[in-house]
């Protein structure tokens, strides 16, 4: 049984990574190290977050080039629009684009506190970049629906507008209830959004950290998780061990059910993800294209 569940996972499975801008020479190398584990696996594309402070974007806009030069990837800038003037999204994009970057995740991002707000939407950074370039772009999608939507429909035909206005696939924000995406791509499916709507996998590494976050996000977190972790507060190790079961857990039934691409959220680390990926079947092309052992024969076959 065990090995017909696991002849069932489709070997066609597309990941894409996403890392964000290291703060410090340390963190960078803990990037890269991440990075270069994880490129092997061939992601489709691996994306760098964007922040809030001027320091922070400029080291987004850096390592995208970086990536870009140096590994060949496909690499993929957040870009978020609310706090900033549409001239210089312009120039953003412009640049982007002179430098070989064409795929851009497209977002609002939060309002923050004594900064410009523009009032700018997602949809207004996609009309925005396809009036520049004929960029891939990428939009944000909310299975536990977004804080501030009016209503899951409204949050649900926001997601439809911005796939008409030229998004060509939506990344969803981390969940942990399998049903509550699967419920959401039918969704996605009966008002017409024909969009790959590529699940959002979060290997769990600190659950005081996620339950803040989940809060944040309104991202809900099932008592059985929390029961999962309880215990192990002081444990790191094991919360890693275990953080990547749950989530192996979670891509193996959504693969059975036909998602056939999954976007990680690596938090510039890359044992889990790694160990996520080969559970979905993901090899190195070295090891993938080697001879294979002849599997031996127990007792009972
Ligand atoms: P939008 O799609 O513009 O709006 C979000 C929601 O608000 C809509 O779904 C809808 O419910 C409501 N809404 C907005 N406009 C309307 C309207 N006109 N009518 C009705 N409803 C409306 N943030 C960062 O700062 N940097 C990042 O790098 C980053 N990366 C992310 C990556 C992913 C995959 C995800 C899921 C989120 C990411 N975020 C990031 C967070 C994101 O910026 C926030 O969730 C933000 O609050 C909303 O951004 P959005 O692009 O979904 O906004």
């Amino acid at each position: 049984l065990l090995n017909q569940s696991i002849s069932e996972l489709n070997n066609d499975t597309q990941v894409s990574f996403e890392f964000f801008p290291p703060g410090t020479p340390e963190a960078e190398q803990t990037l890269w190290k991440a990075l270069n584990r994880l490129a092997p696996l061939k992601p489709r594309f691996v994306s760098v977050t964007y922040g809030h402070g001027e320091e922070s974007r400029q080291r987004t806009h850096n390592m995208i080039k970086q990536i870009h030069d140096r590994t060949g990837l496909i690499a993929t800038p957040h870009l978020t629009c609310i706090d900033t003037p549409a001239e210089e999204l312009r120039d953003i994009a412009r640049d982007y684009w002179k430098n070989g970057i064409r795929h851009i995740v497209a977002l609002r991002g939060d309002a923050q506190p004594g900064r410009l707000n523009t009032g700018q939407s997602a949809l207004d950074l996609i009309h925005l970049l396809k009036q520049e370039h004929d960029f891939d772009i990428s939009v944000a999608a909310y299975p536990n629906v977004h804080p501030e939507a009016r209503s899951p429909q409204a949050d649900l035909m926001e997601l439809k507008r911005k796939v008409d206005a030229g998004a060509s696939r939506a990344i969803t924000q981390f969940f942990f209830d399998v049903e509550s995406y699967l419920r959401f791509r039918d969704r996605c499916v009966s008002v017409g959004i024909e969009a790959e709507i590529v699940p959002g996998i979060l290997p769990i590494g600190n659950f005081g950290t996620l339950q803040r976050f989940a809060k944040l996000t309104n991202v809900r977190v099932p008592y059985w998780l929390q029961r999962r972790f309880n215990g192990l507060e002081d444990d790191p190790t094991t919360r890693s061990l275990v953080g990547a079961s749950v989530a192996i857990d979670q891509v193996r039934v959504l693969s059975r059910e036909g998602v056939g691409e999954f976007h990680f959220y690596t938090l510039n680390r890359a044992e889990q993800t790694y160990a996520i990926c080969h559970t979905l079947g993901l090899r190195p092309p070295e090891i993938e294209h080697a001879p294979q052992q002849p599997a031996l024969q127990t007792a009972n076959g």
